[in-house]
């Protein structure tokens, strides 16, 4: 990378870090948790979304989409009793703090908000939201190397889900493999076996989110 180059990418990621600490407060100051869900494309986190917002319904929910061109998802979403707020990054691959900074502002009456990360494992680590958690998804579709191949998401995470557990045998994919790269490279992440068409592992996440709610006193029923 040229001299000038480096230089933007650290005013840039600079920038990134000052909004991501205005969004941390912003949420702490109102008892709002904020999760940060990333992945590839099809790895499941849009019918995570809606699973939890389904299994949730004490709890008022936000949730924004972030996507580069399409409002598919947001499509998706808004059918549900929740607030959607759909991202088109344009160009870019990821989500930044100050496209968080700005939508948030209009999800201030909610108690819990998922961010949906444009799907790719590479470009959205880099970029702190001022989420509470950070979540990753794969799927056994994608091969069974996808994590080793990522470390650096996966290191980063507090809780990564191992999806579509119930194809593994038809993609020649080794769950156990899957389970043992993540534990490698982040000892303290919770991993999740998951299988949403199931319904399995789906009672493990919300147990998780409602844990993070308590821990950080935000009001997780509506009452
Ligand atoms: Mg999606
Ligand atoms: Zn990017």
């Amino acid at each position: 990378m040229h001299r000038v180059e480096i230089d933007a990418q650290v005013n840039l990621l600079g920038e990134n870090k000052r909004y991501a600490e205005e969004n941390r407060r912003f949420l702490r100051e109102r008892g709002i948790v904020a999760v940060n869900i990333m992945g590839a494309i099809g790895s499941g986190k849009t019918l995570l979304i809606e699973k939890t917002v389904e299994k949730m319904s004490d709890v008022k929910i936000g949730v924004i989409l972030g996507d580069v061109v399409c409002r598919a998802d947001y499509e998706r979403v808004s059918k549900h009793d929740v607030v959607a707020e759909a991202i088109n990054t344009g160009k870019e691959c990821h989500l930044d703090a100050y496209l968080i900074h700005r939508s948030i502002r209009k999800l201030e009456n909610v108690n819990l908000i998922l961010i949906e990360n444009v799907g790719n494992l590479v470009c959205p680590v880099d970029f702190d939201l001022g989420e509470n958690k950070r979540v990753v998804m794969v799927s056994v579709t994608e091969g069974d190397d996808v994590v080793e191949k990522h470390p650096e998401i996966f290191r980063l995470a507090d809780v990564i889900i191992i999806n579509k557990t119930e194809l593994a045998e038809f993609v020649g994919a080794s769950v156990e493999k899957m389970e043992k790269d993540a534990g490698r490279l982040n000892p303290h992440a919770k991993i999740i076996k998951m299988d949403l068409k199931q319904n399995r592992g789906i009672e493990e996440w919300i147990e998780f989110l409602r844990g993070v709610m308590d821990v950080s006193g935000s009001t997780s029923r509506n009452s």
